[in-house]
């Protein structure tokens, strides 16, 4: 079902409450990498524009409570002294955010002491025509991610007093139920921003109605990861290609040796269930034919190519090789609909990025198809080998893109108004 959107809205006049994914890698109080908050501002310029009374706009940042009790066992267990406080304001505090956005978008931002409360209240009472103001970190907030549905919604009252109209951009998000993303949309009317829509039309649309040829390339770490995407994607790819470290539990389900690579014991009989269900479904499920090795997990000891049936004891497979990536790439051949999630490799590491790269090349090459990537790890992929661009489509959202390829209805997209 397609959402209304800011076009869809009356926005000149009216105060706007918006929740943005501003959970960026922050590093001793330095954002490590902005996508996430670049991909919201044609939305909030939109919002500038068309002349908004006042801009309230909010995001979580990590999750202050369970990132310090982590940090604190961690440094517990190393016998380091831990300093919480310096630790949470370096990683949780929207400060350097507040400062970022005024950059990006030339003009002041104002920045709230909490999500909500007395001086809150008072700060956006306050807020001049055209006005942005910052609230701080949501997740400061025990009622933002509260199991209580009562709790909950008395955090999101707080933030509705903040605003006419809700407007959602925060995809990365939209597959947890919190306060301030499906909780406040029942108390305004809510709808997406630019990103959301677009993450809506690829993400949704390779799920709901992809035209044909259609082909999923599934890949990264643990098949176990991946079940129910692969599960999903049965029903409506024409071909399913399969790479990095979830080869191995397929290549050990039937009965080959893996050496020492990464594969799943507990995942075996899955392995065996799925290409089962693809003979079935007449589904053509792709396996790679031949494996970059090592024997370690190293760019600093020697590597070769080998068949997935010559891997020896001590080797792992840490690519796909070159053959594979020529059968890939003719499979791709005139598709129409392509969804990429997880690396062919690990290729963080040059020596096993070439699967990878050669797969993003074979893609980029097509003509007139739709492609699409969901998945964090496949995203930066993407990003650091520079084939970005090259893409219909890069998701923003890591969790969230992969339960929308599971098929599940993702509760921050549900709770936005119907066109
Ligand atoms: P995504 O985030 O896109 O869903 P995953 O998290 O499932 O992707 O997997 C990404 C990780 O998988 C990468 O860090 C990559 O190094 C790793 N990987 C890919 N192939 C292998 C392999 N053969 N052995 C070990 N790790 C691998
Ligand atoms: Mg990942």
């Amino acid at each position: 079902m397609a959402k209304k959107t800011v076009r869809d809205i009356e926005i000149t006049g009216k105060r706007i409450l918006m929740r943005v994914d501003f959970n960026v890698p922050m590093k001793d109080g330095v954002i490590q990498d902005d996508r996430r908050m670049r991909a919201a501002i044609p939305t909030i310029e939109y919002i500038l524009e068309k002349k908004a009374k006042s801009l309230v706009v909010m995001s979580h940042l990590g999750d202050p409570a369970k990132d310090t009790k982590k940090a604190v066992e961690k440094a517990e267990k190393e016998g380091k002294a831990f300093d919480a406080v310096k630790f949470s304001d370096g990683k949780h505090k929207m400060a350097p955010i507040a400062k970022h956005l005024s950059e990006l978008l030339g003009k002041p931002v104002k920045l709230a002491p909490a999500a909500f409360g007395p001086e809150v209240d008072k700060m956006v009472s306050e807020l001049k025509d055209g006005e942005v103001l910052l609230l701080e970190n949501t997740r400061y907030h025990k009622e933002e991610t509260s199991k209580d549905d009562v709790q909950r919604m008395k955090m999101a009252k707080e933030l509705a007093k903040y605003g006419d109209i809700f407007v959602n951009d925060a995809f990365g998000t939209a597959h947890r139920a919190h306060a301030s993303t499906v909780d406040i949309a029942k108390l305004l009317p809510a709808v997406s921003g630019f990103l959301m829509e677009k993450e809506i039309k690829f993400i949704g649309g390779v799920v709901e109605n992809p035209e044909k040829p259609y082909v999923a390339i599934l890949g990264g770490a643990k098949v176990s990861d991946k079940i129910k995407v692969i599960e999903n994607l049965m029903d409506k790819a024409d071909k399913i290609l399969i790479g990095g470290a979830m080869m191995f539990t397929f290549f050990k389900a039937q009965g080959k040796n893996v050496g020492k690579s990464l594969f799943e014991e507990d995942s075996l009989d899955v392995a065996k269930t799925l290409l089962a269900k693809a003979a079935a479904k007449n589904v053509a499920l792709l396996l790679p034919i031949d494996a970059v090795v090592a024997q370690e997990f190293s760019n600093d000891v020697p590597c070769k190519v080998v068949s997935v049936d010559a891997i020896e004891e001590g080797w792992m497979g840490l690519d796909v090789g070159p053959a594979t990536v020529k059968l890939f790439s003719d499979a791709l051949i005139g598709s129409k609909t392509v969804v990429w999630n997880g690396p062919m490799g690990v290729f963080e590491l040059s020596n096993f990025a070439k699967g990878t790269i050669g797969v993003c090349e074979a893609i980029a090459k097509l003509q007139g198809a739709i492609t699409v990537i969901g998945g964090g790890d496949s995203a930066s992929a993407a990003e650091k080998l520079g084939f970005a661009k090259d893409f219909s489509h890069v998701s923003t959202g890591g969790g969230a893109s992969l339960e929308y390829l599971e098929g599940k209805v993702l509760p921050g997209v549900a709770a936005l108004l119907d066109k």
